[in-house]
């Protein structure tokens, strides 16, 4: 894309007795992050399609949707920007959430039954995934809400 104005539309701006202005899309602000090692990825918002930029938020650097906050798309990301797992809509988003609560309660709290680990493994297991791939953050909704089903989660 060029910055350059058209002859043509400065023309018809000069006729008009405007001044051209070009629009260029302004570069996200992204204060108090160390930019040399973050490596940004340009992420579509997967519940309205636009751009989402890396920013600091409440549970870390994530990739907020450029419409934030008329729309409330985001994706975690790694230290380095690297997003996690793939972003995902709304509704899969809580069902994700369900999913990890779901697997949670494998290892966690009073009633526990297994390890972490062994948790994951379970999963991975009867998911059919390998333990590298069996990740909440890897899950589609058909996947989260089997997660939820097989580990009969109340939600
Ligand atoms: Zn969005």
């Amino acid at each position: 894309m060029s910055n350059q104005i058209s002859s043509e539309s400065a023309k018809v701006c000069s006729s008009l007795g405007v001044n051209p202005v070009v629009i260029t899309k302004t570069a996200t602000k992204t204060t108090n992050l160390n930019p040399a090692s973050i490596k940004k990825i340009a992420l579509k918002c997967p519940d309205c399609g636009v751009g989402m930029s890396l920013r600091e938020g409440k549970y870390g650097l994530s990739y907020f949707c450029n419409r934030f906050p008329y729309c409330r798309g985001s994706h975690k990301a790694s230290k380095k920007g690297k997003p996690l797992g793939f972003p995902v809509n709304q509704e899969t988003r809580s069902w994700r959430v369900k999913a990890h609560k779901a697997l949670e309660r494998l290892y966690k709290g009073s009633d526990k039954v297994m390890t972490k680990t062994e948790a994951y493994g379970f999963f991975a297991y009867s998911m059919g995934l390998s333990v590298k791939q069996a990740h909440i953050s890897r899950l589609n909704l058909e996947q989260c809400q089997q997660v939820v089903e097989l580990l009969d989660f109340d939600c």
